[in-house]
């Protein structure tokens, strides 16, 4: 048994590690090795925490451990990586509902956590941040499971906006904390309970009228809320590395979080309330997709206009990510580099699915990182391109973000590869992608469409190539 002080140590070596981890998360180069001090931080925080007098049952423990791993292992090797975004949602609904269950047997039992005095009565600091871990733990749980229902298609992904909307939830927010300040005066259940409910509510009703296209942004904020949640019932159980670990997923959520609102042109403010943005979040024009003329072509000619180009720029999003075309796609780029073409990758903040989900790609299909580049490095560079090779990407590339004011995009920062000399986009259809909307770079005279799947299409021009 290690005495208190050393558990400090040993938390404290924990909490360097995951800021380690963190640094490490920042970069495709690194991450890797930032993974690796992750699981070392929290695998000595947990064996830390389990060797302590206060864990009195090992067979829950063991039991909890087996359960949640065999389902964790499960998830891990089945959920494709298309369905990345939902599954993290998922997880972080369970993060918010642990903090919601912790906090609901600290009331129960307080004795037992060490936070009433001989009497059952309640400290004021524990009713605080029983207050704060409760709410912000319901909130999480309740609308990360929409966010999970609408990115997974159980729910429509379309904002649910009525009349006084906004009202509502400022009402249902105002209950909640005057709830919770009672909560604080007298320590009793019922304001503990309406609180609780409440914040439930408030995490379904913030949530429903926000659109697809704020979604990415909505899965960071709820990482974040997540991180803060733990943070919140450290303080109630006297983790300190609970508490570090949570204020490190907190505010590196809502730095994520905001770094995507400015990538998507969306105020943090008005996501954070939710569907503020209502009014330019996803709207679907399915019914005007795809109905003009456009120039299509075969791999063949899409080959033989990268082959002669000096300067190629391939744009992935999510349709390479559901072709699982990234390794096809690396042989075709070695392909071209030893036919002296330059090629490079533009990288848009909010491609495919989840934040980083392209990065992911490339590495896993070992992309040398030099040619990968970040949208506001790249973008000065279509102007001077050859070819930009969109692959499976359509919002991240939709011209109407700047040219037209009543698009749900209007306004966020694209990709600008219309400005190269010539554009071929391969994808199976007309269709819209994640937003719902038609896009005018497809019926451009200087664009090729390469109607097939992705990986099918690079296959065919690495063959055309040779
Ligand atoms: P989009 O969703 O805009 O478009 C993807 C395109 O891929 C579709 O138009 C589809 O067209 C095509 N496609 C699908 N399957 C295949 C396939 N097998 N082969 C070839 N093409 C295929 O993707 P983008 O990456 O451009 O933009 C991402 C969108 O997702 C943005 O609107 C963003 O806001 C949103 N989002 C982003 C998140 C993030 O964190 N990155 C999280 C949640 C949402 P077709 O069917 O014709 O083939």
């Amino acid at each position: 048994m290690l005495s208190a002080n050393m558990v400090e140590l040993a938390y404290l070596l924990a909490a360097v590690l995951i800021i380690f981890a963190l640094k490490g998360l920042a970069s495709p180069e690194t991450a890797r090795r930032g993974n690796a001090f992750g699981m070392l931080g929290l695998g000595i925080a947990a064996l830390v925490t389990l060797q302590m007098d206060a864990v009195q049952n090992y067979a829950w423990i063991v039991a909890a451990i087996a359960v949640g791993g065999l389902f964790g292992g499960v998830v891990a090797r089945k959920v494709p990586m298309t369905h990345m975004p939902q599954t993290v949602a998922f997880m972080h609904s369970l993060v918010g509902l642990a903090a919601v269950m912790i906090a609901v047997s600290a009331f129960l039992d307080p004795v037992a956590y060490g936070i009433a005095n001989a009497e059952g009565g309640l400290y004021m600091a524990s009713r605080v941040e029983l207050f704060l871990g409760t709410f912000i733990g319901a909130i999480t749980f309740t609308a990360s499971l929409i966010a999970f229902g609408k990115l997974h298609g159980l729910l429509s992904g379309q904002p649910l906006t009525f009349a006084g909307q906004h009202l509502l939830n400022l009402l249902l927010g105002l209950v909640m904390l005057a709830a919770g300040i009672m909560f604080c005066v007298t320590g009793e259940m019922l304001p503990f309970m309406m609180m609780l409910v409440i914040a439930m509510v408030l995490g379904v009703t913030l949530i429903v009228p926000i659109g697809g296209a704020d979604m990415p942004v909505i899965v960071s904020m709820l990482n974040s809320y997540s991180g803060w949640a733990a943070a919140g019932i450290g303080f109630t159980l006297g983790n300190n590395m609970l508490i570090i670990a949570g204020a490190l997923v907190g505010s590196s959520g809502a730095i994520l979080s905001y770094i995507m609102c400015k990538a998507m042109n969306r105020s943090l403010f008005n996501v954070l309330l939710g569907g503020f943005g209502g009014d330019t979040a996803a709207v679907s024009t399915a019914g005007a997709v795809g109905q003009r003329p456009v120039h299509s072509g075969a791999a063949e000619d899409a080959a033989f206009l990268i082959k002669n180009a000096r300067s190629v720029i391939i744009v992935p999003g999510y349709g390479l990510a559901v072709a699982r075309a990234q390794h096809v796609l690396k042989e075709l780029v070695e392909a071209l580099l030893a036919m002296d073409v330059q090629v490079k990758f533009a990288i848009h903040p909010v491609a495919g699915r989840m934040p980083g989900h392209m990065n992911v790609l490339l590495a896993e299909a070992d992309v040398p990182y030099d040619i990968v580049f970040e949208m506001d490095e790249i973008n000065p560079e279509f102007s001077d391109t050859d070819v930009v090779l969109v692959i499976g990407a359509n919002d991240v590339t939709n011209p109407a973000s700047k040219t037209d004011p009543s698009s749900p995009i209007y306004g966020m920062p694209i990709l600008d590869v219309s400005k190269a000399e010539h554009v071929v986009v391969i994808k199976r259809s007309l269709a819209a992608g994640y937003a719902g909307l038609d896009n005018d770079l497809f019926y451009m005279d200087k664009t090729m469409m390469l109607f097939d799947d992705a990986k099918k299409a690079c296959e065919s021009m690495l063959q055309a190539l040779d």
